[in-house]
């Protein structure tokens, strides 16, 4: 399985997990082909808890964005989230992938990325394949 991503899609992330002093979050929104992820939207939501080491989404704001993810014809199928250490998901984010099996991608202020997903209950890495737009 990889992550098809946009490099403008991840790079507005990185920049935006540059600049915050806070976690960012919000929903990846594509399609899954093949067994590989395409993201074709990125969609930034508040971090509920304005935290520098936490991250929740409100889930009115959930809501919102699967039914415009709905409209557009496209799943969510992936989070992608900030750290401000290194881009590992927490024992808090193992918790959260449970809920979210989809691929969970996470930044950190300094331009490093991973992205991760649960499989037999074991947190296990997803390539991602950064294309030209
Ligand atoms: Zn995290």
């Amino acid at each position: 399985m990889r992550l098809i991503i946009k490099y403008e899609h991840l790079f507005i992330i990185l920049e935006k997990a540059k600049d915050s002093r806070i976690e960012i979050c919000g929903f990846l929104l594509g399609k899954q082909k093949d067994g590989d992820v395409i993201v074709e939207e990125v969609i930034f939501t508040k971090n509920k808890l304005n935290s520098s080491t936490a991250f929740e989404i409100d889930p009115l704001e959930i809501v919102k964005v699967l039914d415009y993810a709905d409209e557009k014809g496209l799943e969510p199928v992936g989070i992608f989230h900030s750290h401000l250490c290194g881009p590992i998901p927490s024992e808090r984010d193992i918790k959260g992938m449970k809920l979210w099996r989809n691929v969970w991608l996470i930044v950190d202020n300094k331009g490093n990325y991973g992205a991760f997903i649960l499989e037999d209950e074991k947190v296990k890495k997803v390539h991602v394949e950064v294309i030209q737009s």
